[in-house]
């Protein structure tokens, strides 16, 4: 399965500038620059990744990890094919 979300909205914490991203599905990103006053989008301490900590959608990483946490596996397994 590769269903999860890629596109975000990341609001920049430093001009307040919405901008629409596409995110590496397996990559962790903890910086990105901003497009409107070029500073750097940081992840806070604590904070999963840039994504997690200012975009309005959690990252593929956390998405997926987040999903294997809700799975059983041992409810399923065996009973998949
Ligand atoms: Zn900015
Ligand atoms: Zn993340």
């Amino acid at each position: 399965m590769d269903a999860y979300k890629k596109n975000a909205v990341l609001t920049c914490p430093h001009c307040g500038l919405r901008q629409g991203v596409v995110m590496a599905t397996q990559a962790v990103v903890s910086n990105v620059q901003c497009n409107g006053c070029g500073r750097t989008i940081r992840a806070k301490d604590g904070e999963h990744c840039v994504y997690c900590a200012h975009g309005d959608t959690p990252c593929p990483p956390a998405q997926r990890e987040k999903e294997e946490k809700d799975y059983c596996w041992g409810c399923t397994s065996g009973l998949a094919g």
